[in-house]
């Protein structure tokens, strides 16, 4: 039977985690599986000294998909980079072999005023952010500080992409556009960088086995315009490390809150799922925070990790209808709304999903 691992984390994790749970738990009798629960980041630092325990490292071998809450806190923030809860994250990835991000943005219309979009812009905004999680200048060498006999110092790093990285990055997003509006959009800075004018010639010689799928390009500077003048435009965005972490976040501001947005990490045995905010620990233990980030991560879990888009459509469906009954956390709230808790919006989700039967 299918295992699930569950880490729900720190601050607000474990709050939207019960109910991304509670949804799960609807499906009992249409889709087997078991759920396991481990510690990360600071709850596990508390618990064994380590953000990344060996008990979890060996649970996460053995599951088919992880569903990860948030780490990180104030409590853990003087700790050295290398025992900080954030660790724990990616440690997690670095052990499942997660290569490709997917930021999946959708707006809801009835949560368009908090867009900082006009609504005639946001009309039909639905595209997909594939981001390459395991080379460029993060992980490039050589990096450091270099002092010359002078005493000057120089501080570099460096944008390596192997050919086999590009590759498997860019299959990721034309499979998935497979599934999709059949465009990619792949970003790069190929008129003043070599790594990246090699990064589109093999996106460009890998796209010759998907004559079915439309390539565009974008150097990245334009692409950052164009997520705010034309999001309607994009399908799929296949991104390097860097520019996908920048695009991602300027991305994500269209849809009007942290709390909405889901993601999936994959490319290794199994995939992780978590909503794109952290731990918000200024909104921690009181039932503020918005749970729909994380209830569609478990979303995408099952579309993904379990081929269940049946389930994950229901989910979704759920959702739309808690926001059209006028029921908002506080971060989506607004005149004429009926403001829920956490658990409320929770439990409006499970009910339009057992509706949804
Ligand atoms: P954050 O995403 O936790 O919070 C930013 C703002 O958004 C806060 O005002 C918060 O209250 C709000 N917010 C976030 N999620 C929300 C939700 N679901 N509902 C309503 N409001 C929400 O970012 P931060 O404050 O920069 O970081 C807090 C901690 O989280 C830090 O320790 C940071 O290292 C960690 N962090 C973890 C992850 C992760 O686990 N993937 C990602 C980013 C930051």
């Amino acid at each position: 039977m299918p295992n699930i691992l569950i880490v729900a984390g720190d601050g607000i994790g474990p709050e939207i985690m019960n109910e991304a749970k509670r949804v799960l738990d609807c499906f009992a009798g249409e889709i087997d599986f078991t759920m396991t629960e481990r510690l990360i980041g600071g709850a596990a630092i508390e618990a064994t000294g380590s953000p990344f325990p060996a008990e979890t490292q060996e649970a996460a071998q053995k599951a088919d998909a992880v569903l990860l809450g948030a780490v990180g806190g104030p409590k853990w923030d003087n700790l050295p980079l290398a025992e900080r809860p954030e660790k724990g994250l990616l440690a997690i990835r670095k052990t499942l072999g997660l290569y490709a991000n997917l930021r999946p943005l959708s707006i809801w219309p009835q949560l368009a005023a908090f867009s900082p979009l006009r609504p005639e812009l946001l009309q039909n905004v639905s595209f997909t952010i594939v981001r390459e999680l395991t080379g460029d200048v993060y992980f490039g060498e050589p990096r450091g500080v270099r002092t010359d006999e002078n005493g000057k110092r120089t501080a570099f790093n460096t944008m390596v992409y192997s050919e086999d990285e590009i590759r498997r990055i860019a299959k990721v997003a034309f499979d998935l556009a497979r599934k999709s509006r059949k465009k990619v959009c792949s970003i790069d800075k190929s008129n003043v960088l070599e790594s990246m004018r090699f990064w589109r010639e093999i996106v460009e010689e890998e796209h010759k086995a998907y004559p079915d799928i439309e390539l565009s390009h974008l150097y990245v500077d334009n692409a950052s315009m164009q997520i705010i003048r034309q999001p309607s435009s994009f399908d799929i965005m296949l991104t390097p490390n860097m520019f996908g972490d920048i695009l991602s976040d300027e991305a994500a501001v269209l849809s009007g809150s942290l709390g909405l947005l889901p993601s999936a990490s994959i490319g290794g045995k199994s995939a992780l799922f978590e909503p794109i905010h952290g731990s918000a620990p200024d909104i921690a233990g009181q039932g503020l925070a918005n749970p729909i980030g994380m209830i569609l991560s478990a979303a995408m879990m099952l579309e993904l990790s379990f081929d269940r888009a049946d389930l994950g459509g229901k989910i979704r469906a759920a959702v739309a209808a808690a926001l059209d009954k006028g029921l908002r956390t506080a971060d989506i709230a607004s005149e004429g709304t009926t403001r829920v808790s956490t658990q409320e919006m929770g439990t409006a989700i499970v009910e339009g999903v057992k509706a949804g039967r």
